[in-house]
């Protein structure tokens, strides 16, 4: 796998449930359809292609300056996301998984707890290193079925790896989340969101939020996602977990 030299690795995000956040990884090999934010902004700034996206180059120096950058958020950061321009767990990229294993015991270290979102598998060395009891690990789930998968997140994990591998994290107790975004109109995928959240009603935090990639062709979909995301905030309540809905979706509410 490719490498690259960073100047800095931690940075204070603007995302809504944000905090801090780090990418030590360019580029990711899911190469998803929808298409991916992270992928478009390399896009316009970098002149990054597609193919280039979609093989993914290392920070080398990742540990190096978390270990100079590390110490000034002691105390300051609630927690450390990773990521929210790559995926910390991408699929079969064992350099990447081995890097996002030795980026979170370094964060733990210092008494920072992590919060990580993959569309690929939790490995066991995942749970080994893990230190810290607030650390909370999640996958992204937009759909249950595969031909959305294969068409939409071409590269990512198959939907019920990427579930197995939450839900051994949840066995060996850690916290665990979904995030359900960018969740599909029924003219993307006719589905039915109470099989989706059955499938994940042992986490303890879901974030909902819809599709936002270009002009969506169902009709009123403001009204699709109220209804959505009630039953999401119903399940939750019934269930005991923490529920999150976007403000997109909340301010058309
Ligand atoms: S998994 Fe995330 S970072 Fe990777 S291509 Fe998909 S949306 Fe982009």
């Amino acid at each position: 796998m490719e490498r690259i030299i960073r100047k800095q690795l931690l940075y204070r995000t603007g995302v809504e449930y944000g905090d801090y956040a780090l990418n030590h990884v360019l580029g990711c090999a899911h190469g998803c359809r929808y298409p991916c934010y992270a992928f478009l902004m390399n896009k316009r700034f970098r002149n990054i292609t597609y193919e280039d996206w979609t093989k993914p180059k290392i920070v080398e120096n990742a540990v190096e300056l978390l270990e100079k950058e590390l110490p000034k958020l002691k105390g300051k950061a609630r927690y450390i996301n990773m990521c929210f321009a790559t995926d910390p767990f991408m699929y079969k990229q064992l350099d990447v998984v081995q890097l996002s294993c030795d980026v979170i015991a370094l964060i733990n270290s210092y008494g920072i707890p992590v919060r990580t979102l993959t569309k690929g598998v939790y490995t066991l060395n995942a749970a080994k290193v893990s230190n810290h009891p607030e650390n909370s690990f999640g996958i992204t789930l937009v759909s249950l079925s595969e031909a959305f998968r294969q068409k939409y997140e071409p590269n990512a994990a198959p939907i019920d790896e990427r579930i197995k591998g939450l839900f051994a994290m949840h066995m060996c107790g850690f916290r665990t989340w979904v995030s359900i975004e960018p969740y599909p109109t029924p003219d993307i995928i006719e589905q039915d969101i109470e099989e989706l959240l059955e499938s994940i009603s042992f986490v303890n935090r879901i974030v909902f939020g819809r599709w936002n990639y270009g002009k969506l062709s169902y009709p009123k979909p403001d009204q699709f996602y109220r209804e959505i995301a009630s039953k999401v905030l119903e399940f939750g309540e019934k269930k005991g977990i923490e529920v999150v809905i976007k403000k997109e979706i909340e301010n058309v509410r």
